[in-house]
């Protein structure tokens, strides 16, 4: 079973992969300036939203659900001591609690626990509000027929409850909510024979009702305001913003991680670095506003070599980059880097001042660790791929040089000496 960890994980990169970074950011934007008064964001957003709330909402509807389930369940030991339920209505009134509420209320709690993080938890959450609500009405009725008090404020309770614990989204909650406002009043005004001070508990029961209206779309609102900064703050922290490849920092995470999981699964894998070639003096010959272009056109071509789920890459530094990839097959990530090469030759970006070719090219480093081991550190393959990247400049670049990783081998003397 996968942990939440790694299901955080797998949703960011999901989110991530479906837009690329700089147009994830542009859409959170653009939402943050319309604005959501309707509370809505376009699709791709909302669907996330939904999603990262449901997960987040779980521990909060259980409660709300347990705490339910435990009121319903000890009012029977009051009920006839002290809020004076006669005797003779205390059966049907128990029945109705104990023998429909309670085992509603537990079987949402049971759905929450199984299978609380589904997109259908919040419709869970507003049928069981809408039973219960049902039910405590019922349960005035049975009362009054007995000449019994009921506070229907309850009711009103019930809506603070679910819309202050259940997370459900205000264009669910709140048209039930309005409709068992009116059926609440129905049965107050038109179907009971109420007293002044049942009237009383009706008016209480609509003053909690507005407090549950007003906090519902208020606390969505800041709910989804900072849902948004907050993607907006880990894309902004996670990405480069020049090339919107992962920085420094969020490749070295990445590449963490990809690493210890092809360690546990013995996954053998491939690390390109690549250098675009000559980038000095392309900069001095097209100035540094077209050579931040190329850096994102380049940036782009790598971008799409590493779209594979596992796959990794980002901006190691300058004009530097970094990928990760699982090998499928022998020679898979040879193949790709080569295939890499070429396509960014292929993209004829002019750079006349090169002395490897008319156009801008790159020199890959490409190290291949097969069957990685806990001992082999992320770092010394990303020497090896350096030393390799170091070979491919030596030997005229625009080409790519493989390796194998050799846990203290050939390469480690290599190492040593491109180091000097
Ligand atoms: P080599 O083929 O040996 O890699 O030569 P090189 O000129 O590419 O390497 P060098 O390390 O001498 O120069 C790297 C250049 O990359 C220098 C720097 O101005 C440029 N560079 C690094 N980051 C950026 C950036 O963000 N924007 C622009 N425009 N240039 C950058
Ligand atoms: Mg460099
Ligand atoms: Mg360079």
């Amino acid at each position: 079973m996968r942990s939440s960890r790694v299901d955080a994980l797998a949703d960011a990169r999901e989110i991530e992969q479906a837009q690329s970074a700089p147009a994830l950011i542009g859409l959170i934007r653009k939402q943050l300036m319309r604005g959501f008064v309707w509370l809505r964001f376009t699709a791709e957003l909302e669907q996330a939203f939904r999603s990262e709330n449901d997960r987040a909402a779980r521990v909060n509807r259980i409660a709300l659900l347990s705490i339910a389930a435990l009121v319903l369940l000890i009012s029977p030991l009051f009920d006839t001591a002290y809020f004076g339920v006669p005797e003779s209505a205390a059966f049907w009134s128990r029945l109705l609690l104990v023998g429909v509420l309670v085992p509603v209320t537990l079987a949402a709690v049971a759905w929450c626990l199984r299978r609380g993080e589904s997109r259908a938890t919040e419709f869970v959450i507003t049928g069981q509000f809408a039973i219960v609500t049902v039910g405590l009405l019922a349960n005035h009725m049975i009362l009054n027929r007995y000449s019994a008090d009921f506070p229907i404020e309850f009711v009103g309770v019930g809506f603070v409850a679910v819309v202050a614990l259940g997370r459900v989204r205000s264009w669910v909650i709140l048209p039930v909510g309005a409709a068992l406002s009116v059926l609440t009043c129905v049965t107050v005004i038109g179907l009971v024979n109420s007293s002044p001070a049942d009237y009383y508990h009706l008016a209480a029961a609509g003053v909690l009702a507005l407090f549950a209206t007003y906090l519902q779309y208020a606390s969505e609102y800041v709910l989804r305001r900072s849902w948004l900064d907050r993607q907006l703050l880990q894309l902004v922290a996670r990405h480069d913003g020049l090339t919107g490849l992962l920085n420094r920092h969020a490749l070295e995470s990445a590449l963490a991680t990809a690493h210890a999981h092809a360690v546990r699964e013995c996954n053998d894998y491939s690390l390109a670095m690549i250098d675009i070639d000559q980038f000095g003096a392309y900069n001095n010959r097209y100035g540094h506003p077209a050579g931040d272009e190329a850096l994102r056109r380049v940036a782009e071509v790598i971008e799409v070599y590493a779209r594979r789920p596992l796959d990794v890459c980002g901006r190691y530094g300058g004009e530097e980059f970094v990928t990760f990839w699982i090998e499928g097959r022998p020679n898979e990530a040879e193949e790709h880097a080569e295939a890499l090469r070429a396509a960014i030759e292929d993209a004829a970006l002019v750079h006349e001042t090169s002395d490897v070719a008319p156009v801008v090219t790159v020199s890959i480093g490409l190290c291949h660790i097969e069957q990685p081991q806990q001992h082999d550190s992320l770092s010394a393959v990303l020497s090896c791929a350096d030393a390799l990247l170091y070979e491919a400049k030596a030997a005229g670049r625009n080409c790519v040089k493989v390796g194998l990783f050799d846990r203290g081998g050939p390469v480690g003397e290599k190492m040593a000496e491109a180091a000097d």
